[in-house]
């Protein structure tokens, strides 16, 4: 049964038709039969001393032995009434009227003949009426049934996994004959739940027009071809995870008056062999018979990556028919004209060179991470929803948020609301919408975390390094708040905002982001006496920016120039493309860095210790401190003097008052 709900909230209940209904009617008619079957009473069985004193008394009318094993006996009509009576025998109270009366197994037919002679002599009546018949009999109904239900069981398996095969794998309409065909779901434009405009997607205006371009192409194509244009096979949306690359090919089915594919790489994907081609044949065949129409791949990477040299080696045959296919359809002998590809990949540099260049996808459009002005826009799309508190800036709150994308900005909207309904807030607030920032980068506060005032004072220490080192330095992040609040898996954080406007990032600001890493460690160090284990993760950041800065970006003169970082992600993890000499020489350049900036943080440390120790005191006391409570330690951080000295215009504007995604714990 299945349940339905009318818009009255009223609940029919419908009879929806399902193929394990057969199954259970098939099941119920064996029982009832085996129960119920063939209506008559069932004979007695007996022996053969009951059934020779039967004879003896004349009682018996034919004995009929079926098969050479079983004997069945009928008796006169006078006998049955009697036994029936139950003037003889009790037992036979129930023997049945029609049919045989009494059965037995018998060990040889030869014995029984001479036996049933025997015992008519022995009766000494003129006229007994036993008759003996043999017969071969074929099974009857239900042991045809029980024979065959085992296999009926088996076949019914079978079937079941078949059709739960097919069904997972995409065949389009179910069936194991319909794996090949591509499960690619048509858009439904009527369908106003599921319709999304351009409205909804905030910012990213160039993606916008790029896009709506293609859809023109199609609406419009004669207007081109006039010129001797070509329409553009396809186009590429590249851009880290979240950046709205799914809601923009929605949002051009919702706006595009063609019909609309849509279908991801892993549906092409199967555990048969050939699969994948075939259902890359099958979509192109769909999107031709519609067109002019658009299909859009989503994760395209699953199907697209680069094809390896050693393809057997790592198994992916499949995977490269896959894409060998999607080559030919898209620029093949086939024509498609009509057909217009959008695929989506967060890693457009691992895709296979053939599928990039143009006459495939001719455009590669741009999704990338919202700048300011796109996130307060972003921000207003997923507030449309909110019962908001008077006065939230958007503004203020886009600038809190560097380097988040669209979806963790609709993740904080989502989280302020869920804040502001625990504590029983009617409208969401302001710092609702903090929390939930702070949540999503530094995860789920634990404020009752067990801590002896000793550890509070190290993670103070800890982080007040931190801060420190980051305040003192110009091209370290200006920070934003210190917090001892525990959270996720760290006791402190110190946050600090990420320039938006520095695009170049230098050796210079490495070196200083190192040492405002090794801070924190330093402080304890240089307080305690002790290596704490909590700079973990600092450290293991700072190694790997550090190796980054020699080994990729070419940074260490020693090792000159030279980068070893492969973008496309193909090259296997046991062979180095340096020497063994290279790789002390890497080693002992990272080394060197990661000391001198040991060393640079460490002065900054011991020149401030007292200060430190203040930040220390007054974090204990407030558990988080803002730029603001740091100027009177500290003075004027070296961002703010560097901003003042190249734009003496900004004097009055401080530091900015924003917080950032640049957590060091
Ligand atoms: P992935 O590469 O991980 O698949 P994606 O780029 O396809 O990510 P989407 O699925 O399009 O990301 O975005 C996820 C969610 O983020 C959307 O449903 C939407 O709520 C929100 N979002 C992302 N970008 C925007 C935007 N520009 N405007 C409004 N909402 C956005």
């Amino acid at each position: 049964m299945a349940k339905k709900k009318n818009n009255k909230n009223i609940n029919i209940y419908t009879f929806r038709f399902n193929f394990m209904w057969v199954w259970a009617g098939i099941v119920a008619a064996i029982i009832i039969y085996s129960f119920f079957g063939e209506g008559r009473a069932v004979p007695v069985t007996s022996d053969w001393n009951t059934v020779e004193q039967m004879i003896r008394q004349g009682e018996v009318e034919r004995i009929k032995v079926v098969n050479k094993n079983t004997a069945q006996v009928y008796l006169t009509d006078e006998a049955i009434a009697a036994y029936r009576a139950g003037e003889e025998n009790s037992l036979f109270k129930n023997l049945p009227e029609q049919g045989e009366q009494l059965n037995f197994t018998i060990g040889s037919v030869d014995i029984l003949d001479r036996d049933v002679k025997q015992a008519i002599t022995d009766s000494g009546l003129e006229d007994n009426p036993v008759t003996l018949e043999y017969l071969n009999e074929t099974t009857g109904w239900s042991e045809i049934l029980i024979n065959f239900l085992p296999w009926l069981f088996l076949i019914g398996i079978w079937f079941f996994f078949i059709r739960s095969m097919s069904r997972g794998g995409g065949g389009a309409g179910g069936g194991i004959m319909n794996v090949g065909k591509a499960r690619a779901q048509e858009f439904d434009k009527d369908n106003p739940s599921k319709r999304v405009t351009f409205k909804d997607v905030a910012g990213l205006s160039e993606a916008k027009v790029e896009i709506m371009e293609i859809v023109d192409f199609l609406r419009k194509a004669d207007k081109y071809r006039e010129l001797g244009a070509k329409i553009p096979k396809g186009a590429l949306l590249v851009g880290p995870p979240g950046t709205g690359k799914t809601l923009l090919a929605k949002a051009v089915a919702g706006e595009a008056n063609v019909p609309f594919l849509s279908i991801s790489g892993s549906d092409f994907v199967e555990m048969f062999v050939g699969v994948g081609a075939s259902r890359v044949r099958d979509l192109f065949e769909q999107a031709k018979q519609k067109a002019p129409c658009i299909v859009f791949i989503d994760e395209i990477d699953a199907i697209g990556r680069a094809r390896g040299k050693n393809a057997g080696f790592s198994g992916n045959d499949e995977r490269e028919n896959t894409l060998n296919q999607m080559l030919t359809e898209m620029d093949g002998f086939q024509t498609n004209a009509g057909v217009i590809v959008l695929a989506a990949t967060n890693r457009a540099d691992i895709l296979d060179k053939a599928l990039m260049r143009a006459g495939r996808f001719d455009r590669q459009i741009d999704v990338g991470l919202p700048d300011v002005k796109e996130r307060e826009e972003i921000f207003g799309v997923h507030m449309r929803n909110l019962k908001l508190a008077d006065g939230i800036d958007r503004m203020f709150l886009a600038k809190q948020t560097p380097g988040f994308s669209g979806a963790d900005i609709a993740n904080v909207c989502n989280e302020a609301a869920l804040i502001a309904a625990r504590n029983n807030k009617s409208q969401v607030e302001r710092e609702d919408f903090m929390a939930a920032i702070d949540r999503i980068v530094g995860g789920l506060e634990k404020r009752n975390k067990t801590m002896s005032q000793a550890e509070r004072r190290a993670t103070a220490i800890h982080e007040a390094g931190h801060a420190t080192v980051m305040w003192m330095l110009k091209d370290c992040d200006p920070v934003l708040k210190v917090t001892v609040i525990p959270r996720g898996n760290s006791l402190g954080a110190t946050w600090s905002v990420p320039d938006e406007e520095r695009v170049h990032v230098t050796n210079e600001v490495l070196e200083a982001k190192l040492a405002g890493m090794l801070g924190g460690r330093i402080a304890e160090e240089v307080n305690y006496g002790t290596l704490g284990a909590g700079a973990l993760s600092d450290l293991e950041r700072a190694t790997k920016i550090t190796y980054a800065m020699v080994a990729f970006y070419g940074m260490s003169k020693k090792i000159g120039p030279i980068s070893y970082y492969d973008a496309s992600g193909t090259r296997d993890t046991f062979t180095k493309p340096f020497s063994e000499h290279t790789a002390v020489e890497i080693d002992g350049e990272v080394r060197r860095i990661m000391e001198e900036a040991y060393e640079r943080a460490r002065a900054i440390i011991e020149a401030n210790n007292d200060k430190i120790n203040a930040m220390a005191d007054l974090l204990l006391e407030k558990e988080t401190i803002y730029a603001e409570d740091i100027i009177p330690i500290l003075g004027e951080s070296a961002q703010t003097k560097a901003a003042k000295m190249e734009n003496p215009a900004t004097e009055e504007n401080p530091t900015p008052a924003m917080a950032g995604v640049t957590v060091a714990d």
